[in-house]
């Protein structure tokens, strides 16, 4: 194991967190909603779609922070912009360097709310994990994330607002033609995309603008925990990527891990895989699987995953488990990890075994949220 250097902890940046939100929050919007607003505003009906592809270029693809630097807007539209509206992001409350490039920020919402968000940079190219609900209810047991009391949805604009803001730190605007810094985005940050489908969809659309952000949606891809419902949708009419958290291969041992799957059975999972539209050899489903020493980790177990999986377009991530204080679980050895990929290998699966990146800055989903209340508690109790 290379040695990790101390990780960085950068304060709070004063700026980003003394901006209160005021007004109508343009991020997120669908097209329909800017018409409206601008209408709203006073602009003239026959200039309205004009106006609304201005803003949309200077927002999604110039990434602009403030409508004073929308120059072709018109003085008087952008004070009456900068009076109603505003195009803030989530900001930053903690920003941690991990050693091996993993970037990790804890970002606070209009509501005092907190939410993760993860970027792990590659050779050429880098992914952006985002957060789609603030928590999550679904209480897999060896996740971080269902731990936390309070759950709620994020709006499309918050997980736009996500991604919009790692762009304005990593320095990526305007819309690059070729090399971006973000070349993905996995929803696999805190929550379960498909409970928030509404939000996560409108988000992602804007994302996939053509005239916008344009990401293709071969770059995107959603982590599910199993619900079975949303996924015929997705499928259809979001076609991106799937990702389905899998774990076990059986219902005993995935009724403990992922409770969801008490409602949603692993046959009824598997087939609304089979079923999911875009599914192909080109576009295979990701299977994750998070490796639980003597849980899911024995060779029967592989070889019972093989059996599940035959005639899929698929993948297995293979994740070691990421510990997390008082967690009940414990990573499986390397040689299990190795053992079990090689019978997966060995019937024709890519089973890549995922590196653990940002071990340094507490990657796993949900210790940096509970990290920072922890200190500001002990803070209080200082004071
Ligand atoms: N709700 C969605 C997306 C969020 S979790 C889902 O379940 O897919 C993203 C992935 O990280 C899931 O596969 C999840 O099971 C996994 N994960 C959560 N906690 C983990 C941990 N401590 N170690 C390793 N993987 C973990």
């Amino acid at each position: 194991m290379p040695t990790l250097a101390e990780p960085t902890l950068t304060a709070p940046n004063p700026v980003d967190t003394a901006k209160a939100a005021y007004g109508l929050n343009l991020i997120g919007l669908p097209r329909a909603g800017l018409l409206e607003t601008v209408a709203g505003l006073g602009v003239p009906a026959q200039q309205c779609k004009m106006r609304v592809s201005q803003l949309w270029r200077w927002m999604y693809n110039r990434g602009v922070t403030s409508f004073d630097q929308m120059s072709d807007l018109g003085k008087e539209l952008r004070q009456q912009l900068n009076e109603g509206c505003n195009i803030e992001r989530p900001s930053i409350t903690t920003t941690l360097n991990s050693a091996d490039g993993t970037i990790k920020w804890l970002l606070r919402l209009a509501d005092g709310n907190e939410i993760e968000m993860v970027y792990i940079p590659d050779l050429d190219h880098g992914a952006l994990c985002i957060s789609s609900q603030v928590g999550c209810t679904l209480n897999c047991d060896f996740c971080h994330t269902g731990t936390m009391p309070l759950v709620r949805n994020l709006s499309a604009g918050e997980i736009l607002g996500q991604f919009m803001l790692a762009r304005d730190c990593l320095d990526d605007w305007p819309n690059p033609h070729g090399h971006r810094k973000i070349s993905t985005i996995v929803m696999m940050g805190m929550g379960e995309p498909l409970l928030n489908y509404d939000n996560v969809s409108q988000a992602l659309n804007i994302i996939m603008d053509s005239d916008g952000i344009a990401l293709s949606r071969r770059s995107i891809t959603l982590s599910t925990a199993g619900l079975v419902p949303a996924m015929e949708r997705c499928g259809r009419d979001l076609r991106v990527n799937l990702a389905v958290s899998l774990h076990a291969v059986n219902d005993k041992v995935r009724d403990q891990l992922v409770p969801l799957n008490r409602k949603h059975p692993i046959k009824e999972l598997i087939q609304a895989c089979r079923d999911y539209p875009s599914a192909n050899n080109s576009r295979r489903i990701t299977f994750e699987y998070v490796m639980l020493q003597e849980v899911n980790d024995s060779l029967e177990d592989a070889n019972e995953l093989v059996r599940l999986l035959r005639g899929l377009p698929a993948k297995i991530n293979l994740i070691p488990f990421n510990p997390w204080p008082g967690a009940p679980y414990q990573c499986s050895s390397n040689n299990r990890i190795r053992r079990f990929a090689s019978i997966l290998n060995d019937a024709g699966y890519s089973a890549p075994i995922r590196a653990p990146r940002g071990r340094d800055i507490m990657a796993a989903c949900g210790q940096l949220k509970s990290a920072s209340k922890k200190i500001r508690a002990s803070q209080r109790l200082n004071s």
